[in-house]
């Protein structure tokens, strides 16, 4: 690891100020920064603590909906009151995310932030190729080792996988990135690949997230985050789903349905397909079968990432179920 020296920032407009200066990183939990500057991927000539600064770390929740400051603590959010019972799919994505110790040190703002596990991405002395961390220096996985890659989303650039969970489920209720003033939904400010697989995130150097707020809604009342991964904790999503379900009174029509996978494309993804075909129609297992099958259409694989593409529907058509039978 590289020597780097230490900024604490004294206010939101000091650390973005400093954040701007090149070389410059902000530094919140640490638990992905830390990681990836010790392994070369990060290599920050100055590091921007941002944790001292107030107020940033509030979880507000009313009828509108919930805003979230960018330095509160995964574990927090995940244990608050009024997130879990209009927000269960965020508490449950945050509870299955990462490990306890993560959890308690970890911020909102940092989540959203995290790189791919690509294990290309992250060992640059034994693959110097990665058009992630060197624009047009090729990609190590295509060929290589992918069953934790993509099958959604990707290009010849890059078939990374977005590895969070929180982020799936703030994609489903259609939540709002804050970079101070400028306000961002949050499936606008993940990016896709394309030929600039090196920006993940629609933020300019000297922004920082202040904030995530999340509206209200009936789906996003009744709603789940299932996660499926080789083991039952401490493990990123082999594949994953955000849905939220809102009924008409007969209790079996769905008005409104939100969809959104984890674990198998380059950004969080919302399956508005699945959710189109839904809609109207009363809930029962053949038609969330065929439905779920939509999520993956234009899916393309690279060998060992095959069973994404199997995995994927099956995950978001037995949460969907999952919340009728609560109906
Ligand atoms: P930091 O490490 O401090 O920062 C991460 C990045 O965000 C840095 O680039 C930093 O500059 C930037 N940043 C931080 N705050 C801001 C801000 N306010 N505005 C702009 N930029 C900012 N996550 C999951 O979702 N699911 C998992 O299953 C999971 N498993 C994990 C397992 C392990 C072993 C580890 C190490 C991590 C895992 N994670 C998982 C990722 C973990 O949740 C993130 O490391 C954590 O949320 C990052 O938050 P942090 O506050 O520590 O960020
Ligand atoms: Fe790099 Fe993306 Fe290829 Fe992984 S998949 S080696 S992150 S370019």
């Amino acid at each position: 690891m590289r020597d780097f020296s230490y900024l604490r920032a004294a206010s939101v407009d000091a650390a973005r100020e400093a954040a701007a200066l090149p070389g410059a990183m902000l530094l919140a939990g640490g638990t992905t920064l830390i990681d990836l500057a010790k392994c070369g991927v990060a290599e920050p000539d100055t590091l921007v603590d941002i944790t001292y600064l107030e107020g940033l770390d509030r979880i507000d929740v009313n009828e509108r909906g919930a805003t979230i400051g960018a330095l509160a603590k995964m574990r927090h959010v995940a244990d608050h009151a009024d997130i879990k019972s209009r927000f269960p799919a965020v508490s449950e994505a945050l509870w299955q995310a990462a490990s306890a110790q993560i959890r308690n040190m970890a911020t909102m703002g940092g989540n959203l932030m995290q790189r791919t596990r690509c294990p290309y991405f992250r060992d640059p002395s034994n693959f110097p190729a990665c058009n992630k961390r060197e624009p047009g220096s090729g990609c190590s996985a295509i060929g290589g080792v992918t069953k934790g890659h993509a099958v959604l989303g990707t290009g010849e650039a890059c078939i990374a996988m977005y590895p969070g969970d929180l982020a799936v489920a703030l994609v489903a209720f259609d939540a709002v990135v804050h970079l101070g003033e400028r306000r961002v939904l949050v499936d606008d400010f993940f990016l896709l690949p394309g030929t600039t697989p090196d920006r993940e995130h629609a933020i300019e150097p000297g922004e920082m997230i202040t904030a995530i707020e999340i509206p209200g809604s009936a789906a996003a009342r009744r709603s789940t985050y299932l996660k499926v991964r080789d083991r039952q904790s401490y493990e990123f999503a082999a594949a994953s789903a955000a849905v939220g379900i809102e009924f008409e009174a007969d209790g079996r029509t769905i008005r409104d349905l939100r969809v959104a996978l984890g674990g198998v494309a380059t950004k969080p993804w919302r399956a508005r397909a699945v959710e189109a075909a839904l809609k109207g129609k009363v809930l029962e297992l053949d038609a969330v079968r065929a439905a779920s099958l939509l999520a993956v259409e234009g899916a393309v694989d690279h060998g060992a990432n095959h069973y994404k593409i199997e995995l994927a529907p099956r995950v978001a058509a037995r949460a969907i179920l999952k919340l009728g039978e609560t109906a």
